[in-house]
């Protein structure tokens, strides 16, 4: 191997911009495209909207002020001509434009003022003996100050320098038709001329596909591999008792659908183990994943240990905490209610009724793990809504629990090189460790993560490939369909005459107020809700209509909250406060007003909940003109689908998985390469790959996890 040649410094911090830390993450910063400087097009064969390179005589040169200064010149082929144009331009350039010139441009053409032309095409001076060039040049992405010619030399040193074998044994290659990953590289970084630009750049070809099965397959393994990590710990044995779990199953109204009864099953199977349950259990809104919560806890109750309850915000925890008081009171169990809201003296007795073991059930925010809040034996941890936990949330948790060992706190996950990080980081996946006190040994209590995020099952697996999965994909029955109507704002009144005869004949409504995003969101966002309660208010005399918003003090939110499900206020105007587990199986129509705002996963959460009770429920989406390309897009997938995993699947297609799952959130976002839209059966090779490779082949396995994730020893300064 050829010791590298020093890199400037000035050139190693652009480098660091890019990602590129150490020489090795120079061989996967590949190409976003080509240019194909290996044929010349005739001027006269030049169409618009084509790129394409030519050759002239310069024949003209000036500097035009109108519309604006700008560097006009003519090239000419034999009788045809092209302008090129320049509005950026330094006289260095116009130097080399200079008439009688040979020029070879490249560039895109368009249709102009002067007929075809190109804008800042790339031109160089040449004889008329000057070579094409062989092969197709890679253009990469960069940044300000690093020229393109500067980052190819280095990368093609790279290519030189580094041995590319192979992290696959040459069986598996050929099994999974798989190219070889040098070769793969060498090809993308420097293709053959028999390779057109366009296959390359659709990244089906079959070197982009031996690189995204690298990624996805590193992606799996290293999740496989944390989950295995973390199965390796120690958590109590919570073998089902069957007292509390059957009485409460004996006085629910209802009897577990089959999908209730299956994930209850692996669930309370996963308790029983010595080792910490990694579970999310997704659900699609109204789905009743709260019952079977509760009968994870339980589980662990009778069992003697403690259990946490966490939602992301204090409406839902709060109903929560009522639901389930509801239902564990009666079975001598009285749950203890933690929230940032409690006066101080509220918020001590509680923990210390936590700490002393007093109460086995502590529900709440997340405060439940700000406070200083010591469990006596916690044995389980559910987290509701799990992925509305913020990132920066999740963070605080983390910093926290670097300095106060009685929190919770997930564990810090070792960083991956190659710019994969979050790869082996998804951050939606908090996981939560805590030593039990007392017992001498580090316990970790179990996980239940649930979320009714419906995501589709590609993303599923790429995104929770380190946590085991259950879904209840039936709702309960007994429920009518949801009919949803499109409705322009023009016709608002109407639609308060609608909610005016449903409130009369004894149902329930919500009125959505609009989502705002900008800096100022949640001052307009609360006049908005203020204003539309007004006009509620005047339009409906006869009802009684109430507030609820993100600044009301949690005291007075819940009042109203209710306020509304005693049936006291007929209609709720609300912000998207409500989106997420608000229970009034009375209230069967929701009226969301610009709905043209909102987003898919939204919408579908907020439709859901109505359509909970025997009444036909009715989700009026109010939109107002103009309406984007984009939102009248999600208005037609929302209108026409009813079933979450459909509606997140089109969604999925519309957005790109960052912006499903939140940019930040999501290690899938990350990936490089691979587009899970598009690289659905590669994924799937890769899953099956990586639970292969981890049970027969780990020191291959292993090597491939180098490469991609530990890329931390060959660094460009030596
Ligand atoms: P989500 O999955 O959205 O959290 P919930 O747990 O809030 O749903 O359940 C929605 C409603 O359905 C609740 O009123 C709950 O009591 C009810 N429910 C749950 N399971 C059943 C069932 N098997 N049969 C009838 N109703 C049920
Ligand atoms: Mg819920």
């Amino acid at each position: 191997m050829k010791p590298p040649a020093k890199i400037p410094p000035a050139t190693l911090a652009k480098l660091a911009k890019l990602g590129i830390h150490h020489r090795a993450d120079l061989l996967l910063h590949l190409p976003l495209r080509y240019e194909d400087e290996t044929h010349l097009t005739p001027i006269g064969a030049l169409d618009a909207g084509v790129t394409a390179q030519v050759q002239g005589v310069i024949s003209h040169c000036e500097v035009m002020f109108r519309p604006r200064r700008s560097l006009i010149c003519r090239l000419q082929e034999g009788n045809e001509e092209l302008t090129l144009r320049f509005l950026n331009f330094y006289p260095s350039q116009q130097k080399q434009l200079a008439v009688g010139k040979t020029i070879r441009a490249i560039g895109e053409v368009r249709m102009g003022y002067f007929g075809l032309e190109m804008v800042h095409p790339k031109c160089r001076a040449v004889d008329d003996d000057t070579p094409l060039q062989q092969s197709l040049t890679p253009i990469y992405p960069t940044t300000a100050g690093l020229a393109q010619p500067v980052l190819r030399k280095l990368i093609m040193n790279a290519l030189e320098a580094i041995p590319l074998t192979d992290t696959l044994p040459p069986a598996l290659l050929q099994k999974l038709h798989l190219a070889d990953f040098g070769d793969s590289l060498r090809l993308l970084h420097n293709p053959t001329p028999d390779i057109s630009a366009s296959t390359l750049e659709a990244r089906s070809h079959a070197a982009w596909r031996r690189i995204k099965f690298d990624e996805l397959l590193a992606q799996q393994l290293s999740m496989r591999v944390h989950h295995r990590e973390r199965s390796k710990h120690i958590a109590p044995g919570l073998k089902p008792q069957r007292k509390l779990t059957e009485a409460l199953l004996a006085k629910l109204p209802f009897t577990l659908t089959k999908a209730q009864q299956k994930v209850w099953r692996e669930i309370s199977a996963d308790l029983a183990q010595a080792h910490p349950m990694q579970r999310l259990l997704l659900g699609d809104v109204g789905s009743g994943k709260t019952i079977v919560a509760a009968l994870a806890a339980l589980q662990a109750i009778e069992n003697g240990y403690q259990v946490a309850f966490m939602a992301p915000t204090e409406i839902l925890a709060e109903q929560h905490y009522l639901k389930l008081r509801e239902w564990l009171l009666p079975l001598g169990i009285e749950p203890v209610w933690l929230s940032g809201s409690l006066k101080k003296k509220e918020k001590t007795a509680a923990a210390e009724r936590i700490s002393s073991g007093d109460t086995l059930l502590a529900i709440g925010t997340h405060a439940l793990f700000q406070a200083s809040v010591e469990f006596n034996k916690l044995g389980l941890v559910i987290v509701d809504e799990q992925h509305k936990f913020g990132v920066q949330q999740r963070l605080a948790l983390r910093n926290k629990g670097k300095t106060e060992a009685t929190s919770l706190l997930p564990p810090s996950r070792g960083k991956a090189g190659m710019g994969v990080d979050s790869v082996s980081t998804p951050a939606s996946t908090p996981t939560l460790t805590l030593p039990l006190h007392g017992g001498g040994n580090m316990h970790e209590p179990h996980q239940l993560m649930m979320s009714a995020t419906p995501i589709p099952r590609t993303l599923a697996m790429s995104y929770y490939a380190d946590l085991d999965v259950s879904v209840i994909d039936e709702l309960p029955p007994g429920r009518t369909p949801i009919v949803t109507k499109l409705v322009s704002d023009a016709r608002r009144e109407e639609v308060f005459e609608r909610v005016r005869a449903a409130c009369l004949q004894g149902r329930q409504a919500y009125w959505v107020c609009p989502l705002i995003e900008e800096s100022d969101a949640m001052e307009v966002e609360l006049q908005n809700a203020i204003e539309t309660h007004q006009q509620l208010s005047e339009a409906l005399p006869e009802l009684n209509v109430g507030l609820a918003h993100g600044r009301l003090p949690p005291a007075e939110k819940a009042a109203v909250m209710a306020a509304f499900k005693s049936g006291a206020l007929q209609l709720l105007v609300a912000t998207t406060v409500i989106e997420v587990g608000v229970d009034v199986p009375n209230a069967s129509l929701m009226v969301i007003d610009h709905a043209e705002r909102m987003g898919l996963a939204q919408l579908h959460q907020l439709r859901g909940r109505v359509g909970r009770g025997a009444a036909e429920s009715l989700c009026v989406l109010l939109f107002q003109q103009p309406v984007s390309e984009l939102a009248r897009a999600r208005l037609k997938i929302i209108f026409e689908n009813t079933d979450g995993f459909i509606i997140a699947q089109q969604d999925l297609q519309l957005r790109g998985p960052g912006e499903l799952l939140g940019a930040r959130q999501s290690g899938v976002a990350m990936l490089r390469f691979a587009d899970i839209r598009e690289d659905e059966d590669i994924l799937e090779q890769a899953r099956q790959i990586a639970d292969e490779l981890l049970r027969d082949l780990p020191d291959v396995a292993r090597a491939h996890l180098q490469r991609w994730m530990a890329n931390k020893h060959d660094f460009l300064q030596v």
